[in-house]
């Protein structure tokens, strides 16, 4: 394990921070946009603050439902898959050992090499190398509905108490300025940390993340002001 000393893969943690960052830039522009478009109409405070609140709420739970739904599908194709496999390493071995070398041989094994580690493989765990190799499902981390789902609804809600908190410490004739410009600083703030940890480049990640957040607020707030007048 010399390796780890090296270089820091990026890959393993992509996953859970892109979908953990993403939760958290929903809650931002949907809770922002949400209070924003209420601030134009020049609702009243109390009107408004509820207004973010249900929005949070609603949005945290839907964000979640959404990702557990998903989750879910995607783990019944897998099941399905792996049954469909397992039942056929029962009954055809010969056949899928030979489709095991080959794959082996088209990933640049020799012949001889190929039948060798297939052969291997399938007296250790014929189900986890067909599984891996051939449909591409690991069976080691898969993805659990619940924690998707639990991950995705405290992301949202992190997120959302953000511009939550800007409503609530602002008076109703400066909020609109102060819920967008605060919002734009969080989701360049959470750009910068997730291009950082994800390895990729500064810059077009925080950028592109700042500007459509920043879209989707003034478009919001500019509707609020044309239906609510
Ligand atoms: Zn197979």
């Amino acid at each position: 394990m010399q390796d780890k000393e090296y270089h820091n893969h990026k890959i393993f943690r992509a996953g859970w921070l892109r979908a953990a960052v993403l939760g958290a830039n929903d809650g931002i522009i949907s809770t922002a946009s949400l209070i924003a478009g209420m601030a134009a109409i020049n609702s009243d405070y109390n009107i408004i603050i509820t207004t973010g609140f249900a929005g949070l709420i609603s949005g945290a739970l839907s964000m979640s439902a959404g990702e557990y739904v998903s989750v879910c599908s995607q783990s019944d194709i897998e099941i399905a898959d792996l049954k469909l496999e397992a039942l056929s390493l029962k009954n055809n071995s010969e056949y899928e050992l030979q489709e095991l070398t080959q794959i082996y041989i088209d990933r640049g094994l020799s012949k001889k090499l190929a039948y060798d580690v297939a052969v291997s493989l399938t007296k250790h765990n014929a189900l986890d190398a067909h599984a891996r190799d051939e449909l591409g499902i690991s069976m080691h981390n898969r993805a659990n509905p619940i924690k998707a789902a639990i991950a995705s609804f405290f992301s949202f809600s992190t997120g959302a108490t953000l511009p939550m908190l800007v409503a609530l410490l602002s008076p109703v004739e400066h909020m609109i300025f102060s819920i967008i410009t605060s919002s734009v600083l969080w989701l360049a703030t959470l750009g910068i940390i997730s291009a950082h940890t994800g390895g990729a480049k500064i810059l077009p990640a925080t950028t592109r993340v700042s500007f459509v957040g920043a879209a989707a607020m003034a478009i919001t707030a500019l509707i609020g002001k044309l239906f609510g007048t």
